[in-house]
């Protein structure tokens, strides 16, 4: 007979899975920082750097929240878009098209991010981890302003109100 598998064990997997790429997505924002050209790119990412190592100790906590340990599992997917960044980097870097090269590179992490940290958001309510639920939530809101920034970025729009910290509720509605 099949092992029986229930969404809190989902739930558990996923929860490795993200503690592994944001780990990850911290190195990458290191790198990105270092080698973005213009000074608002850079600023964007170190900003961004700064709140996901933020939200690792946030993931900590949910792993608290079901009583589990902290730790991380390989995500094949985060690898895959870091090893695409690092293959970009080599290609473009110190070019022209450098910074608008490296913005996709983000903006591929960040989608990553809003999917999955939406994913565990809708589980973690279905399962009834109350406590959990906002602090997914504002991971995820910090994603998705992270990537909305990069698209201005990337637009060549000016950007200086803005910041990657959704300050208060002030943009989203
Ligand atoms: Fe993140
Ligand atoms: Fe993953
Ligand atoms: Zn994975
Ligand atoms: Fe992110």
């Amino acid at each position: 007979m099949a092992k029986e598998k229930t969404l809190a064990d989902a739930f558990h997997e996923t929860l490795k899975d993200v503690y592994y790429a944001e780990k990850q997505s911290v190195r990458a924002l290191k790198k990105s920082a270092k080698a973005a050209q213009s000074p608002e790119l850079k600023t964007a990412f170190e900003d961004h750097l700064e709140e996901s190592q933020e939200q690792v100790e946030r993931l900590a906590q949910v792993f608290e929240i079901i009583g589990k340990p902290a730790r991380a599992k390989t995500c094949e997917a985060m690898t895959g878009l870091t090893a695409e960044m690092e293959e970009d980097l080599e290609d473009f870097g110190g070019t022209q098209a450098s910074d608008d090269v490296l913005i996709g590179c983000a903006q591929a992490v960040e989608h990553y991010e809003i999917a999955r940290y939406g994913l565990l958001k809708t589980w973690a309510a279905k399962l009834g981890y109350d406590e959990a639920v906002p602090l997914l939530e504002q991971t995820l809101a910090e994603e998705r302003k992270a990537d909305e920034l990069l698209s201005n970025i990337a637009l060549g729009l000016d950007v200086s109100g803005e910041t990657a910290k959704p300050k208060a509720k002030s943009k989203a509605a």
